[in-house]
């Protein structure tokens, strides 16, 4: 469903400068990590309150679509790199880059995240890493929600073996289409909302909301993805000037180096779907020292072009007193009750029951088609083959390796 709107001058300028910006911003996403790491001021404890709380596991693997999962030889203890064959680079983070792999003796498609150990070393970010870790590891699974398989390490990479989410970023859409109606955007929205809900109901703060985070699977349900997401501390008020990266998505109170709640993930939601809605994010300025003081002092507009509905829920969304936030008191539940959800069957959502408005056109699991080129037509770095021997930095990433539960496996095997 790719309608197009008429949009008035004004509008069309703006859409000008996003296609201009769209391609900056994607190149200073790194930037802005290096520059979030610089300024990592205090090292508050992550946003894992309560690592004990038992978990809810859920059904997912069967759903259309996500029959990748292969089953895997649980008496080999330890996975290694050469587990796996890479065939293509599918993205980029700020520690390495994220593969398009096969398990050579099992099939079955996976993104596997390949960090280099010194990177993380030298910018002091173990922490983070193992958090990003023990998120995936809480058990966590949920049908918006990338699900982990393992993590095992070589002296110098880490490695993630996730699902592989083949229908693309929501930001590599939106980009080609402008906006989006506005039904596609409460489809994405409450999707997002339920796995946030999800992860508030666990304990975790995403923390990280934005474009690039949200993938599409290949039927078109919404995937959260990236889960590096224990960047507390950042305290950059103050530095505004020296700031070299994209702040649109982060709460005032963040950018403000305030203590912040599970209210930053419903900002963060305000403004995906503003920028869904509206085609650019909030706040947006070409100037970044200009854009965070828009963020923590201008007016927010809401030009018509969106419903009465979503534009009551984005000022609830987007309100900077976060005791007065939708969603601070009763998380996702007030956001349920919002008119601008009325069309909404929760249940039939969460079940995936729920036709999204977009199928991604791929022809399988390992299609490629909505990844970047940027990315797909890069060479799989050697590195990633790397043996395993003894030196490097392990000792940084005690107990890194992992293998997911019998779950995960082809039920034979995890008796
Ligand atoms: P940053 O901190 O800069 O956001 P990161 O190190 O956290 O980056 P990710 O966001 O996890 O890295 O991954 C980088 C990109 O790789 C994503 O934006 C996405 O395009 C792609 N990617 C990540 N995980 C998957 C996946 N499971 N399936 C398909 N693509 C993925
Ligand atoms: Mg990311």
């Amino acid at each position: 469903m790719t309608v197009s709107r008429d949009r008035p001058m004004t509008y069309a300028k703006m859409r000008g400068i996003l296609s201009f910006f769209s391609a900056l911003l994607k190149g200073k996403k790194v930037g802005f990590t290096n520059f979030l790491n610089k300024f990592v001021s205090t090292q508050h404890p992550c946003q894992h309150l309560n690592p004990q709380k038992s978990q809810q596991r859920q059904r997912r693997r069967e759903e259309e679509g996500r029959d990748t999962a292969i089953s895997v030889d649980t008496t080999t203890s330890q996975m290694k790199p050469s587990d796996f064959d890479y065939l293509k680079v599918i993205g980029k983070g700020s520690f390495g880059k994220v593969l398009l792999a096969t398990h050579r003796k099992h099939g079955g498609y996976y993104a596997v995240k390949v960090l280099q150990k010194q990177m993380i070393v030298t910018r002091k970010e173990q922490r983070h890493v193992m958090a990003e870790r023990s998120v995936l590891l809480k058990g966590l699974q949920h049908p918006f929600l990338v699900g982990l398989h393992f993590s095992f390490q070589t002296p110098n990479m880490l490695y993630f073996v996730l699902d592989y989410v083949n229908g693309g970023e929501l930001f590599y859409h939106l980009q080609r289409e402008g906006s989006f109606p506005e039904p596609r955007a409460v489809f994405y929205a409450a999707e997002m909302a339920m796995a946030l809900g999800y992860l508030h109901s666990n304990d975790v703060v995403y923390r990280d909301l934005k474009p690039e985070n949200i993938l599409l699977d290949s039927a078109g349900h919404v995937m959260l993805t990236d889960f590096g997401l224990c960047k507390e501390g950042v305290a950059v008020g103050g530095i505004m000037h020296t700031f070299c990266g994209t702040p649109e998505y982060i709460a005032p109170e963040v950018l403000q180096g305030h203590p912040y709640s599970i209210a930053v993930d419903w900002w963060g939601l305000g403004v995906v779907l503003f920028e869904m809605l509206y085609g650019l994010p909030p706040f947006y300025s070409r100037s970044n020292a200009e854009m965070f003081e828009n963020i923590l002092h201008a007016p927010l507009k809401l030009r018509s072009g969106a419903s009465q509905a979503a534009r009551s829920l984005l000022k609830g969304l987007l309100e900077r007193r976060v005791s007065k936030r939708l969603g601070e008191s009763r998380d996702i539940m007030e956001l349920q009750e919002h008119p601008f959800f009325a069309s909404i069957n929760w249940d039939d959502l969460l079940a995936r029951r729920v036709k999204p408005p977009f199928i991604p056109k791929v022809t399988g699991p390992c299609d490629v088609t909505y990844i970047d080129p940027e990315f797909t037509l890069q060479p799989v770095p050697a590195s990633v083959n790397e043996r395993c021997q003894p030196g490097g930095t392990t000792e940084a990433f005690p107990g890194f390796s992992f293998m997911s539960s019998p779950e995960f496996v082809a039920p034979e095997l995890a008796l």
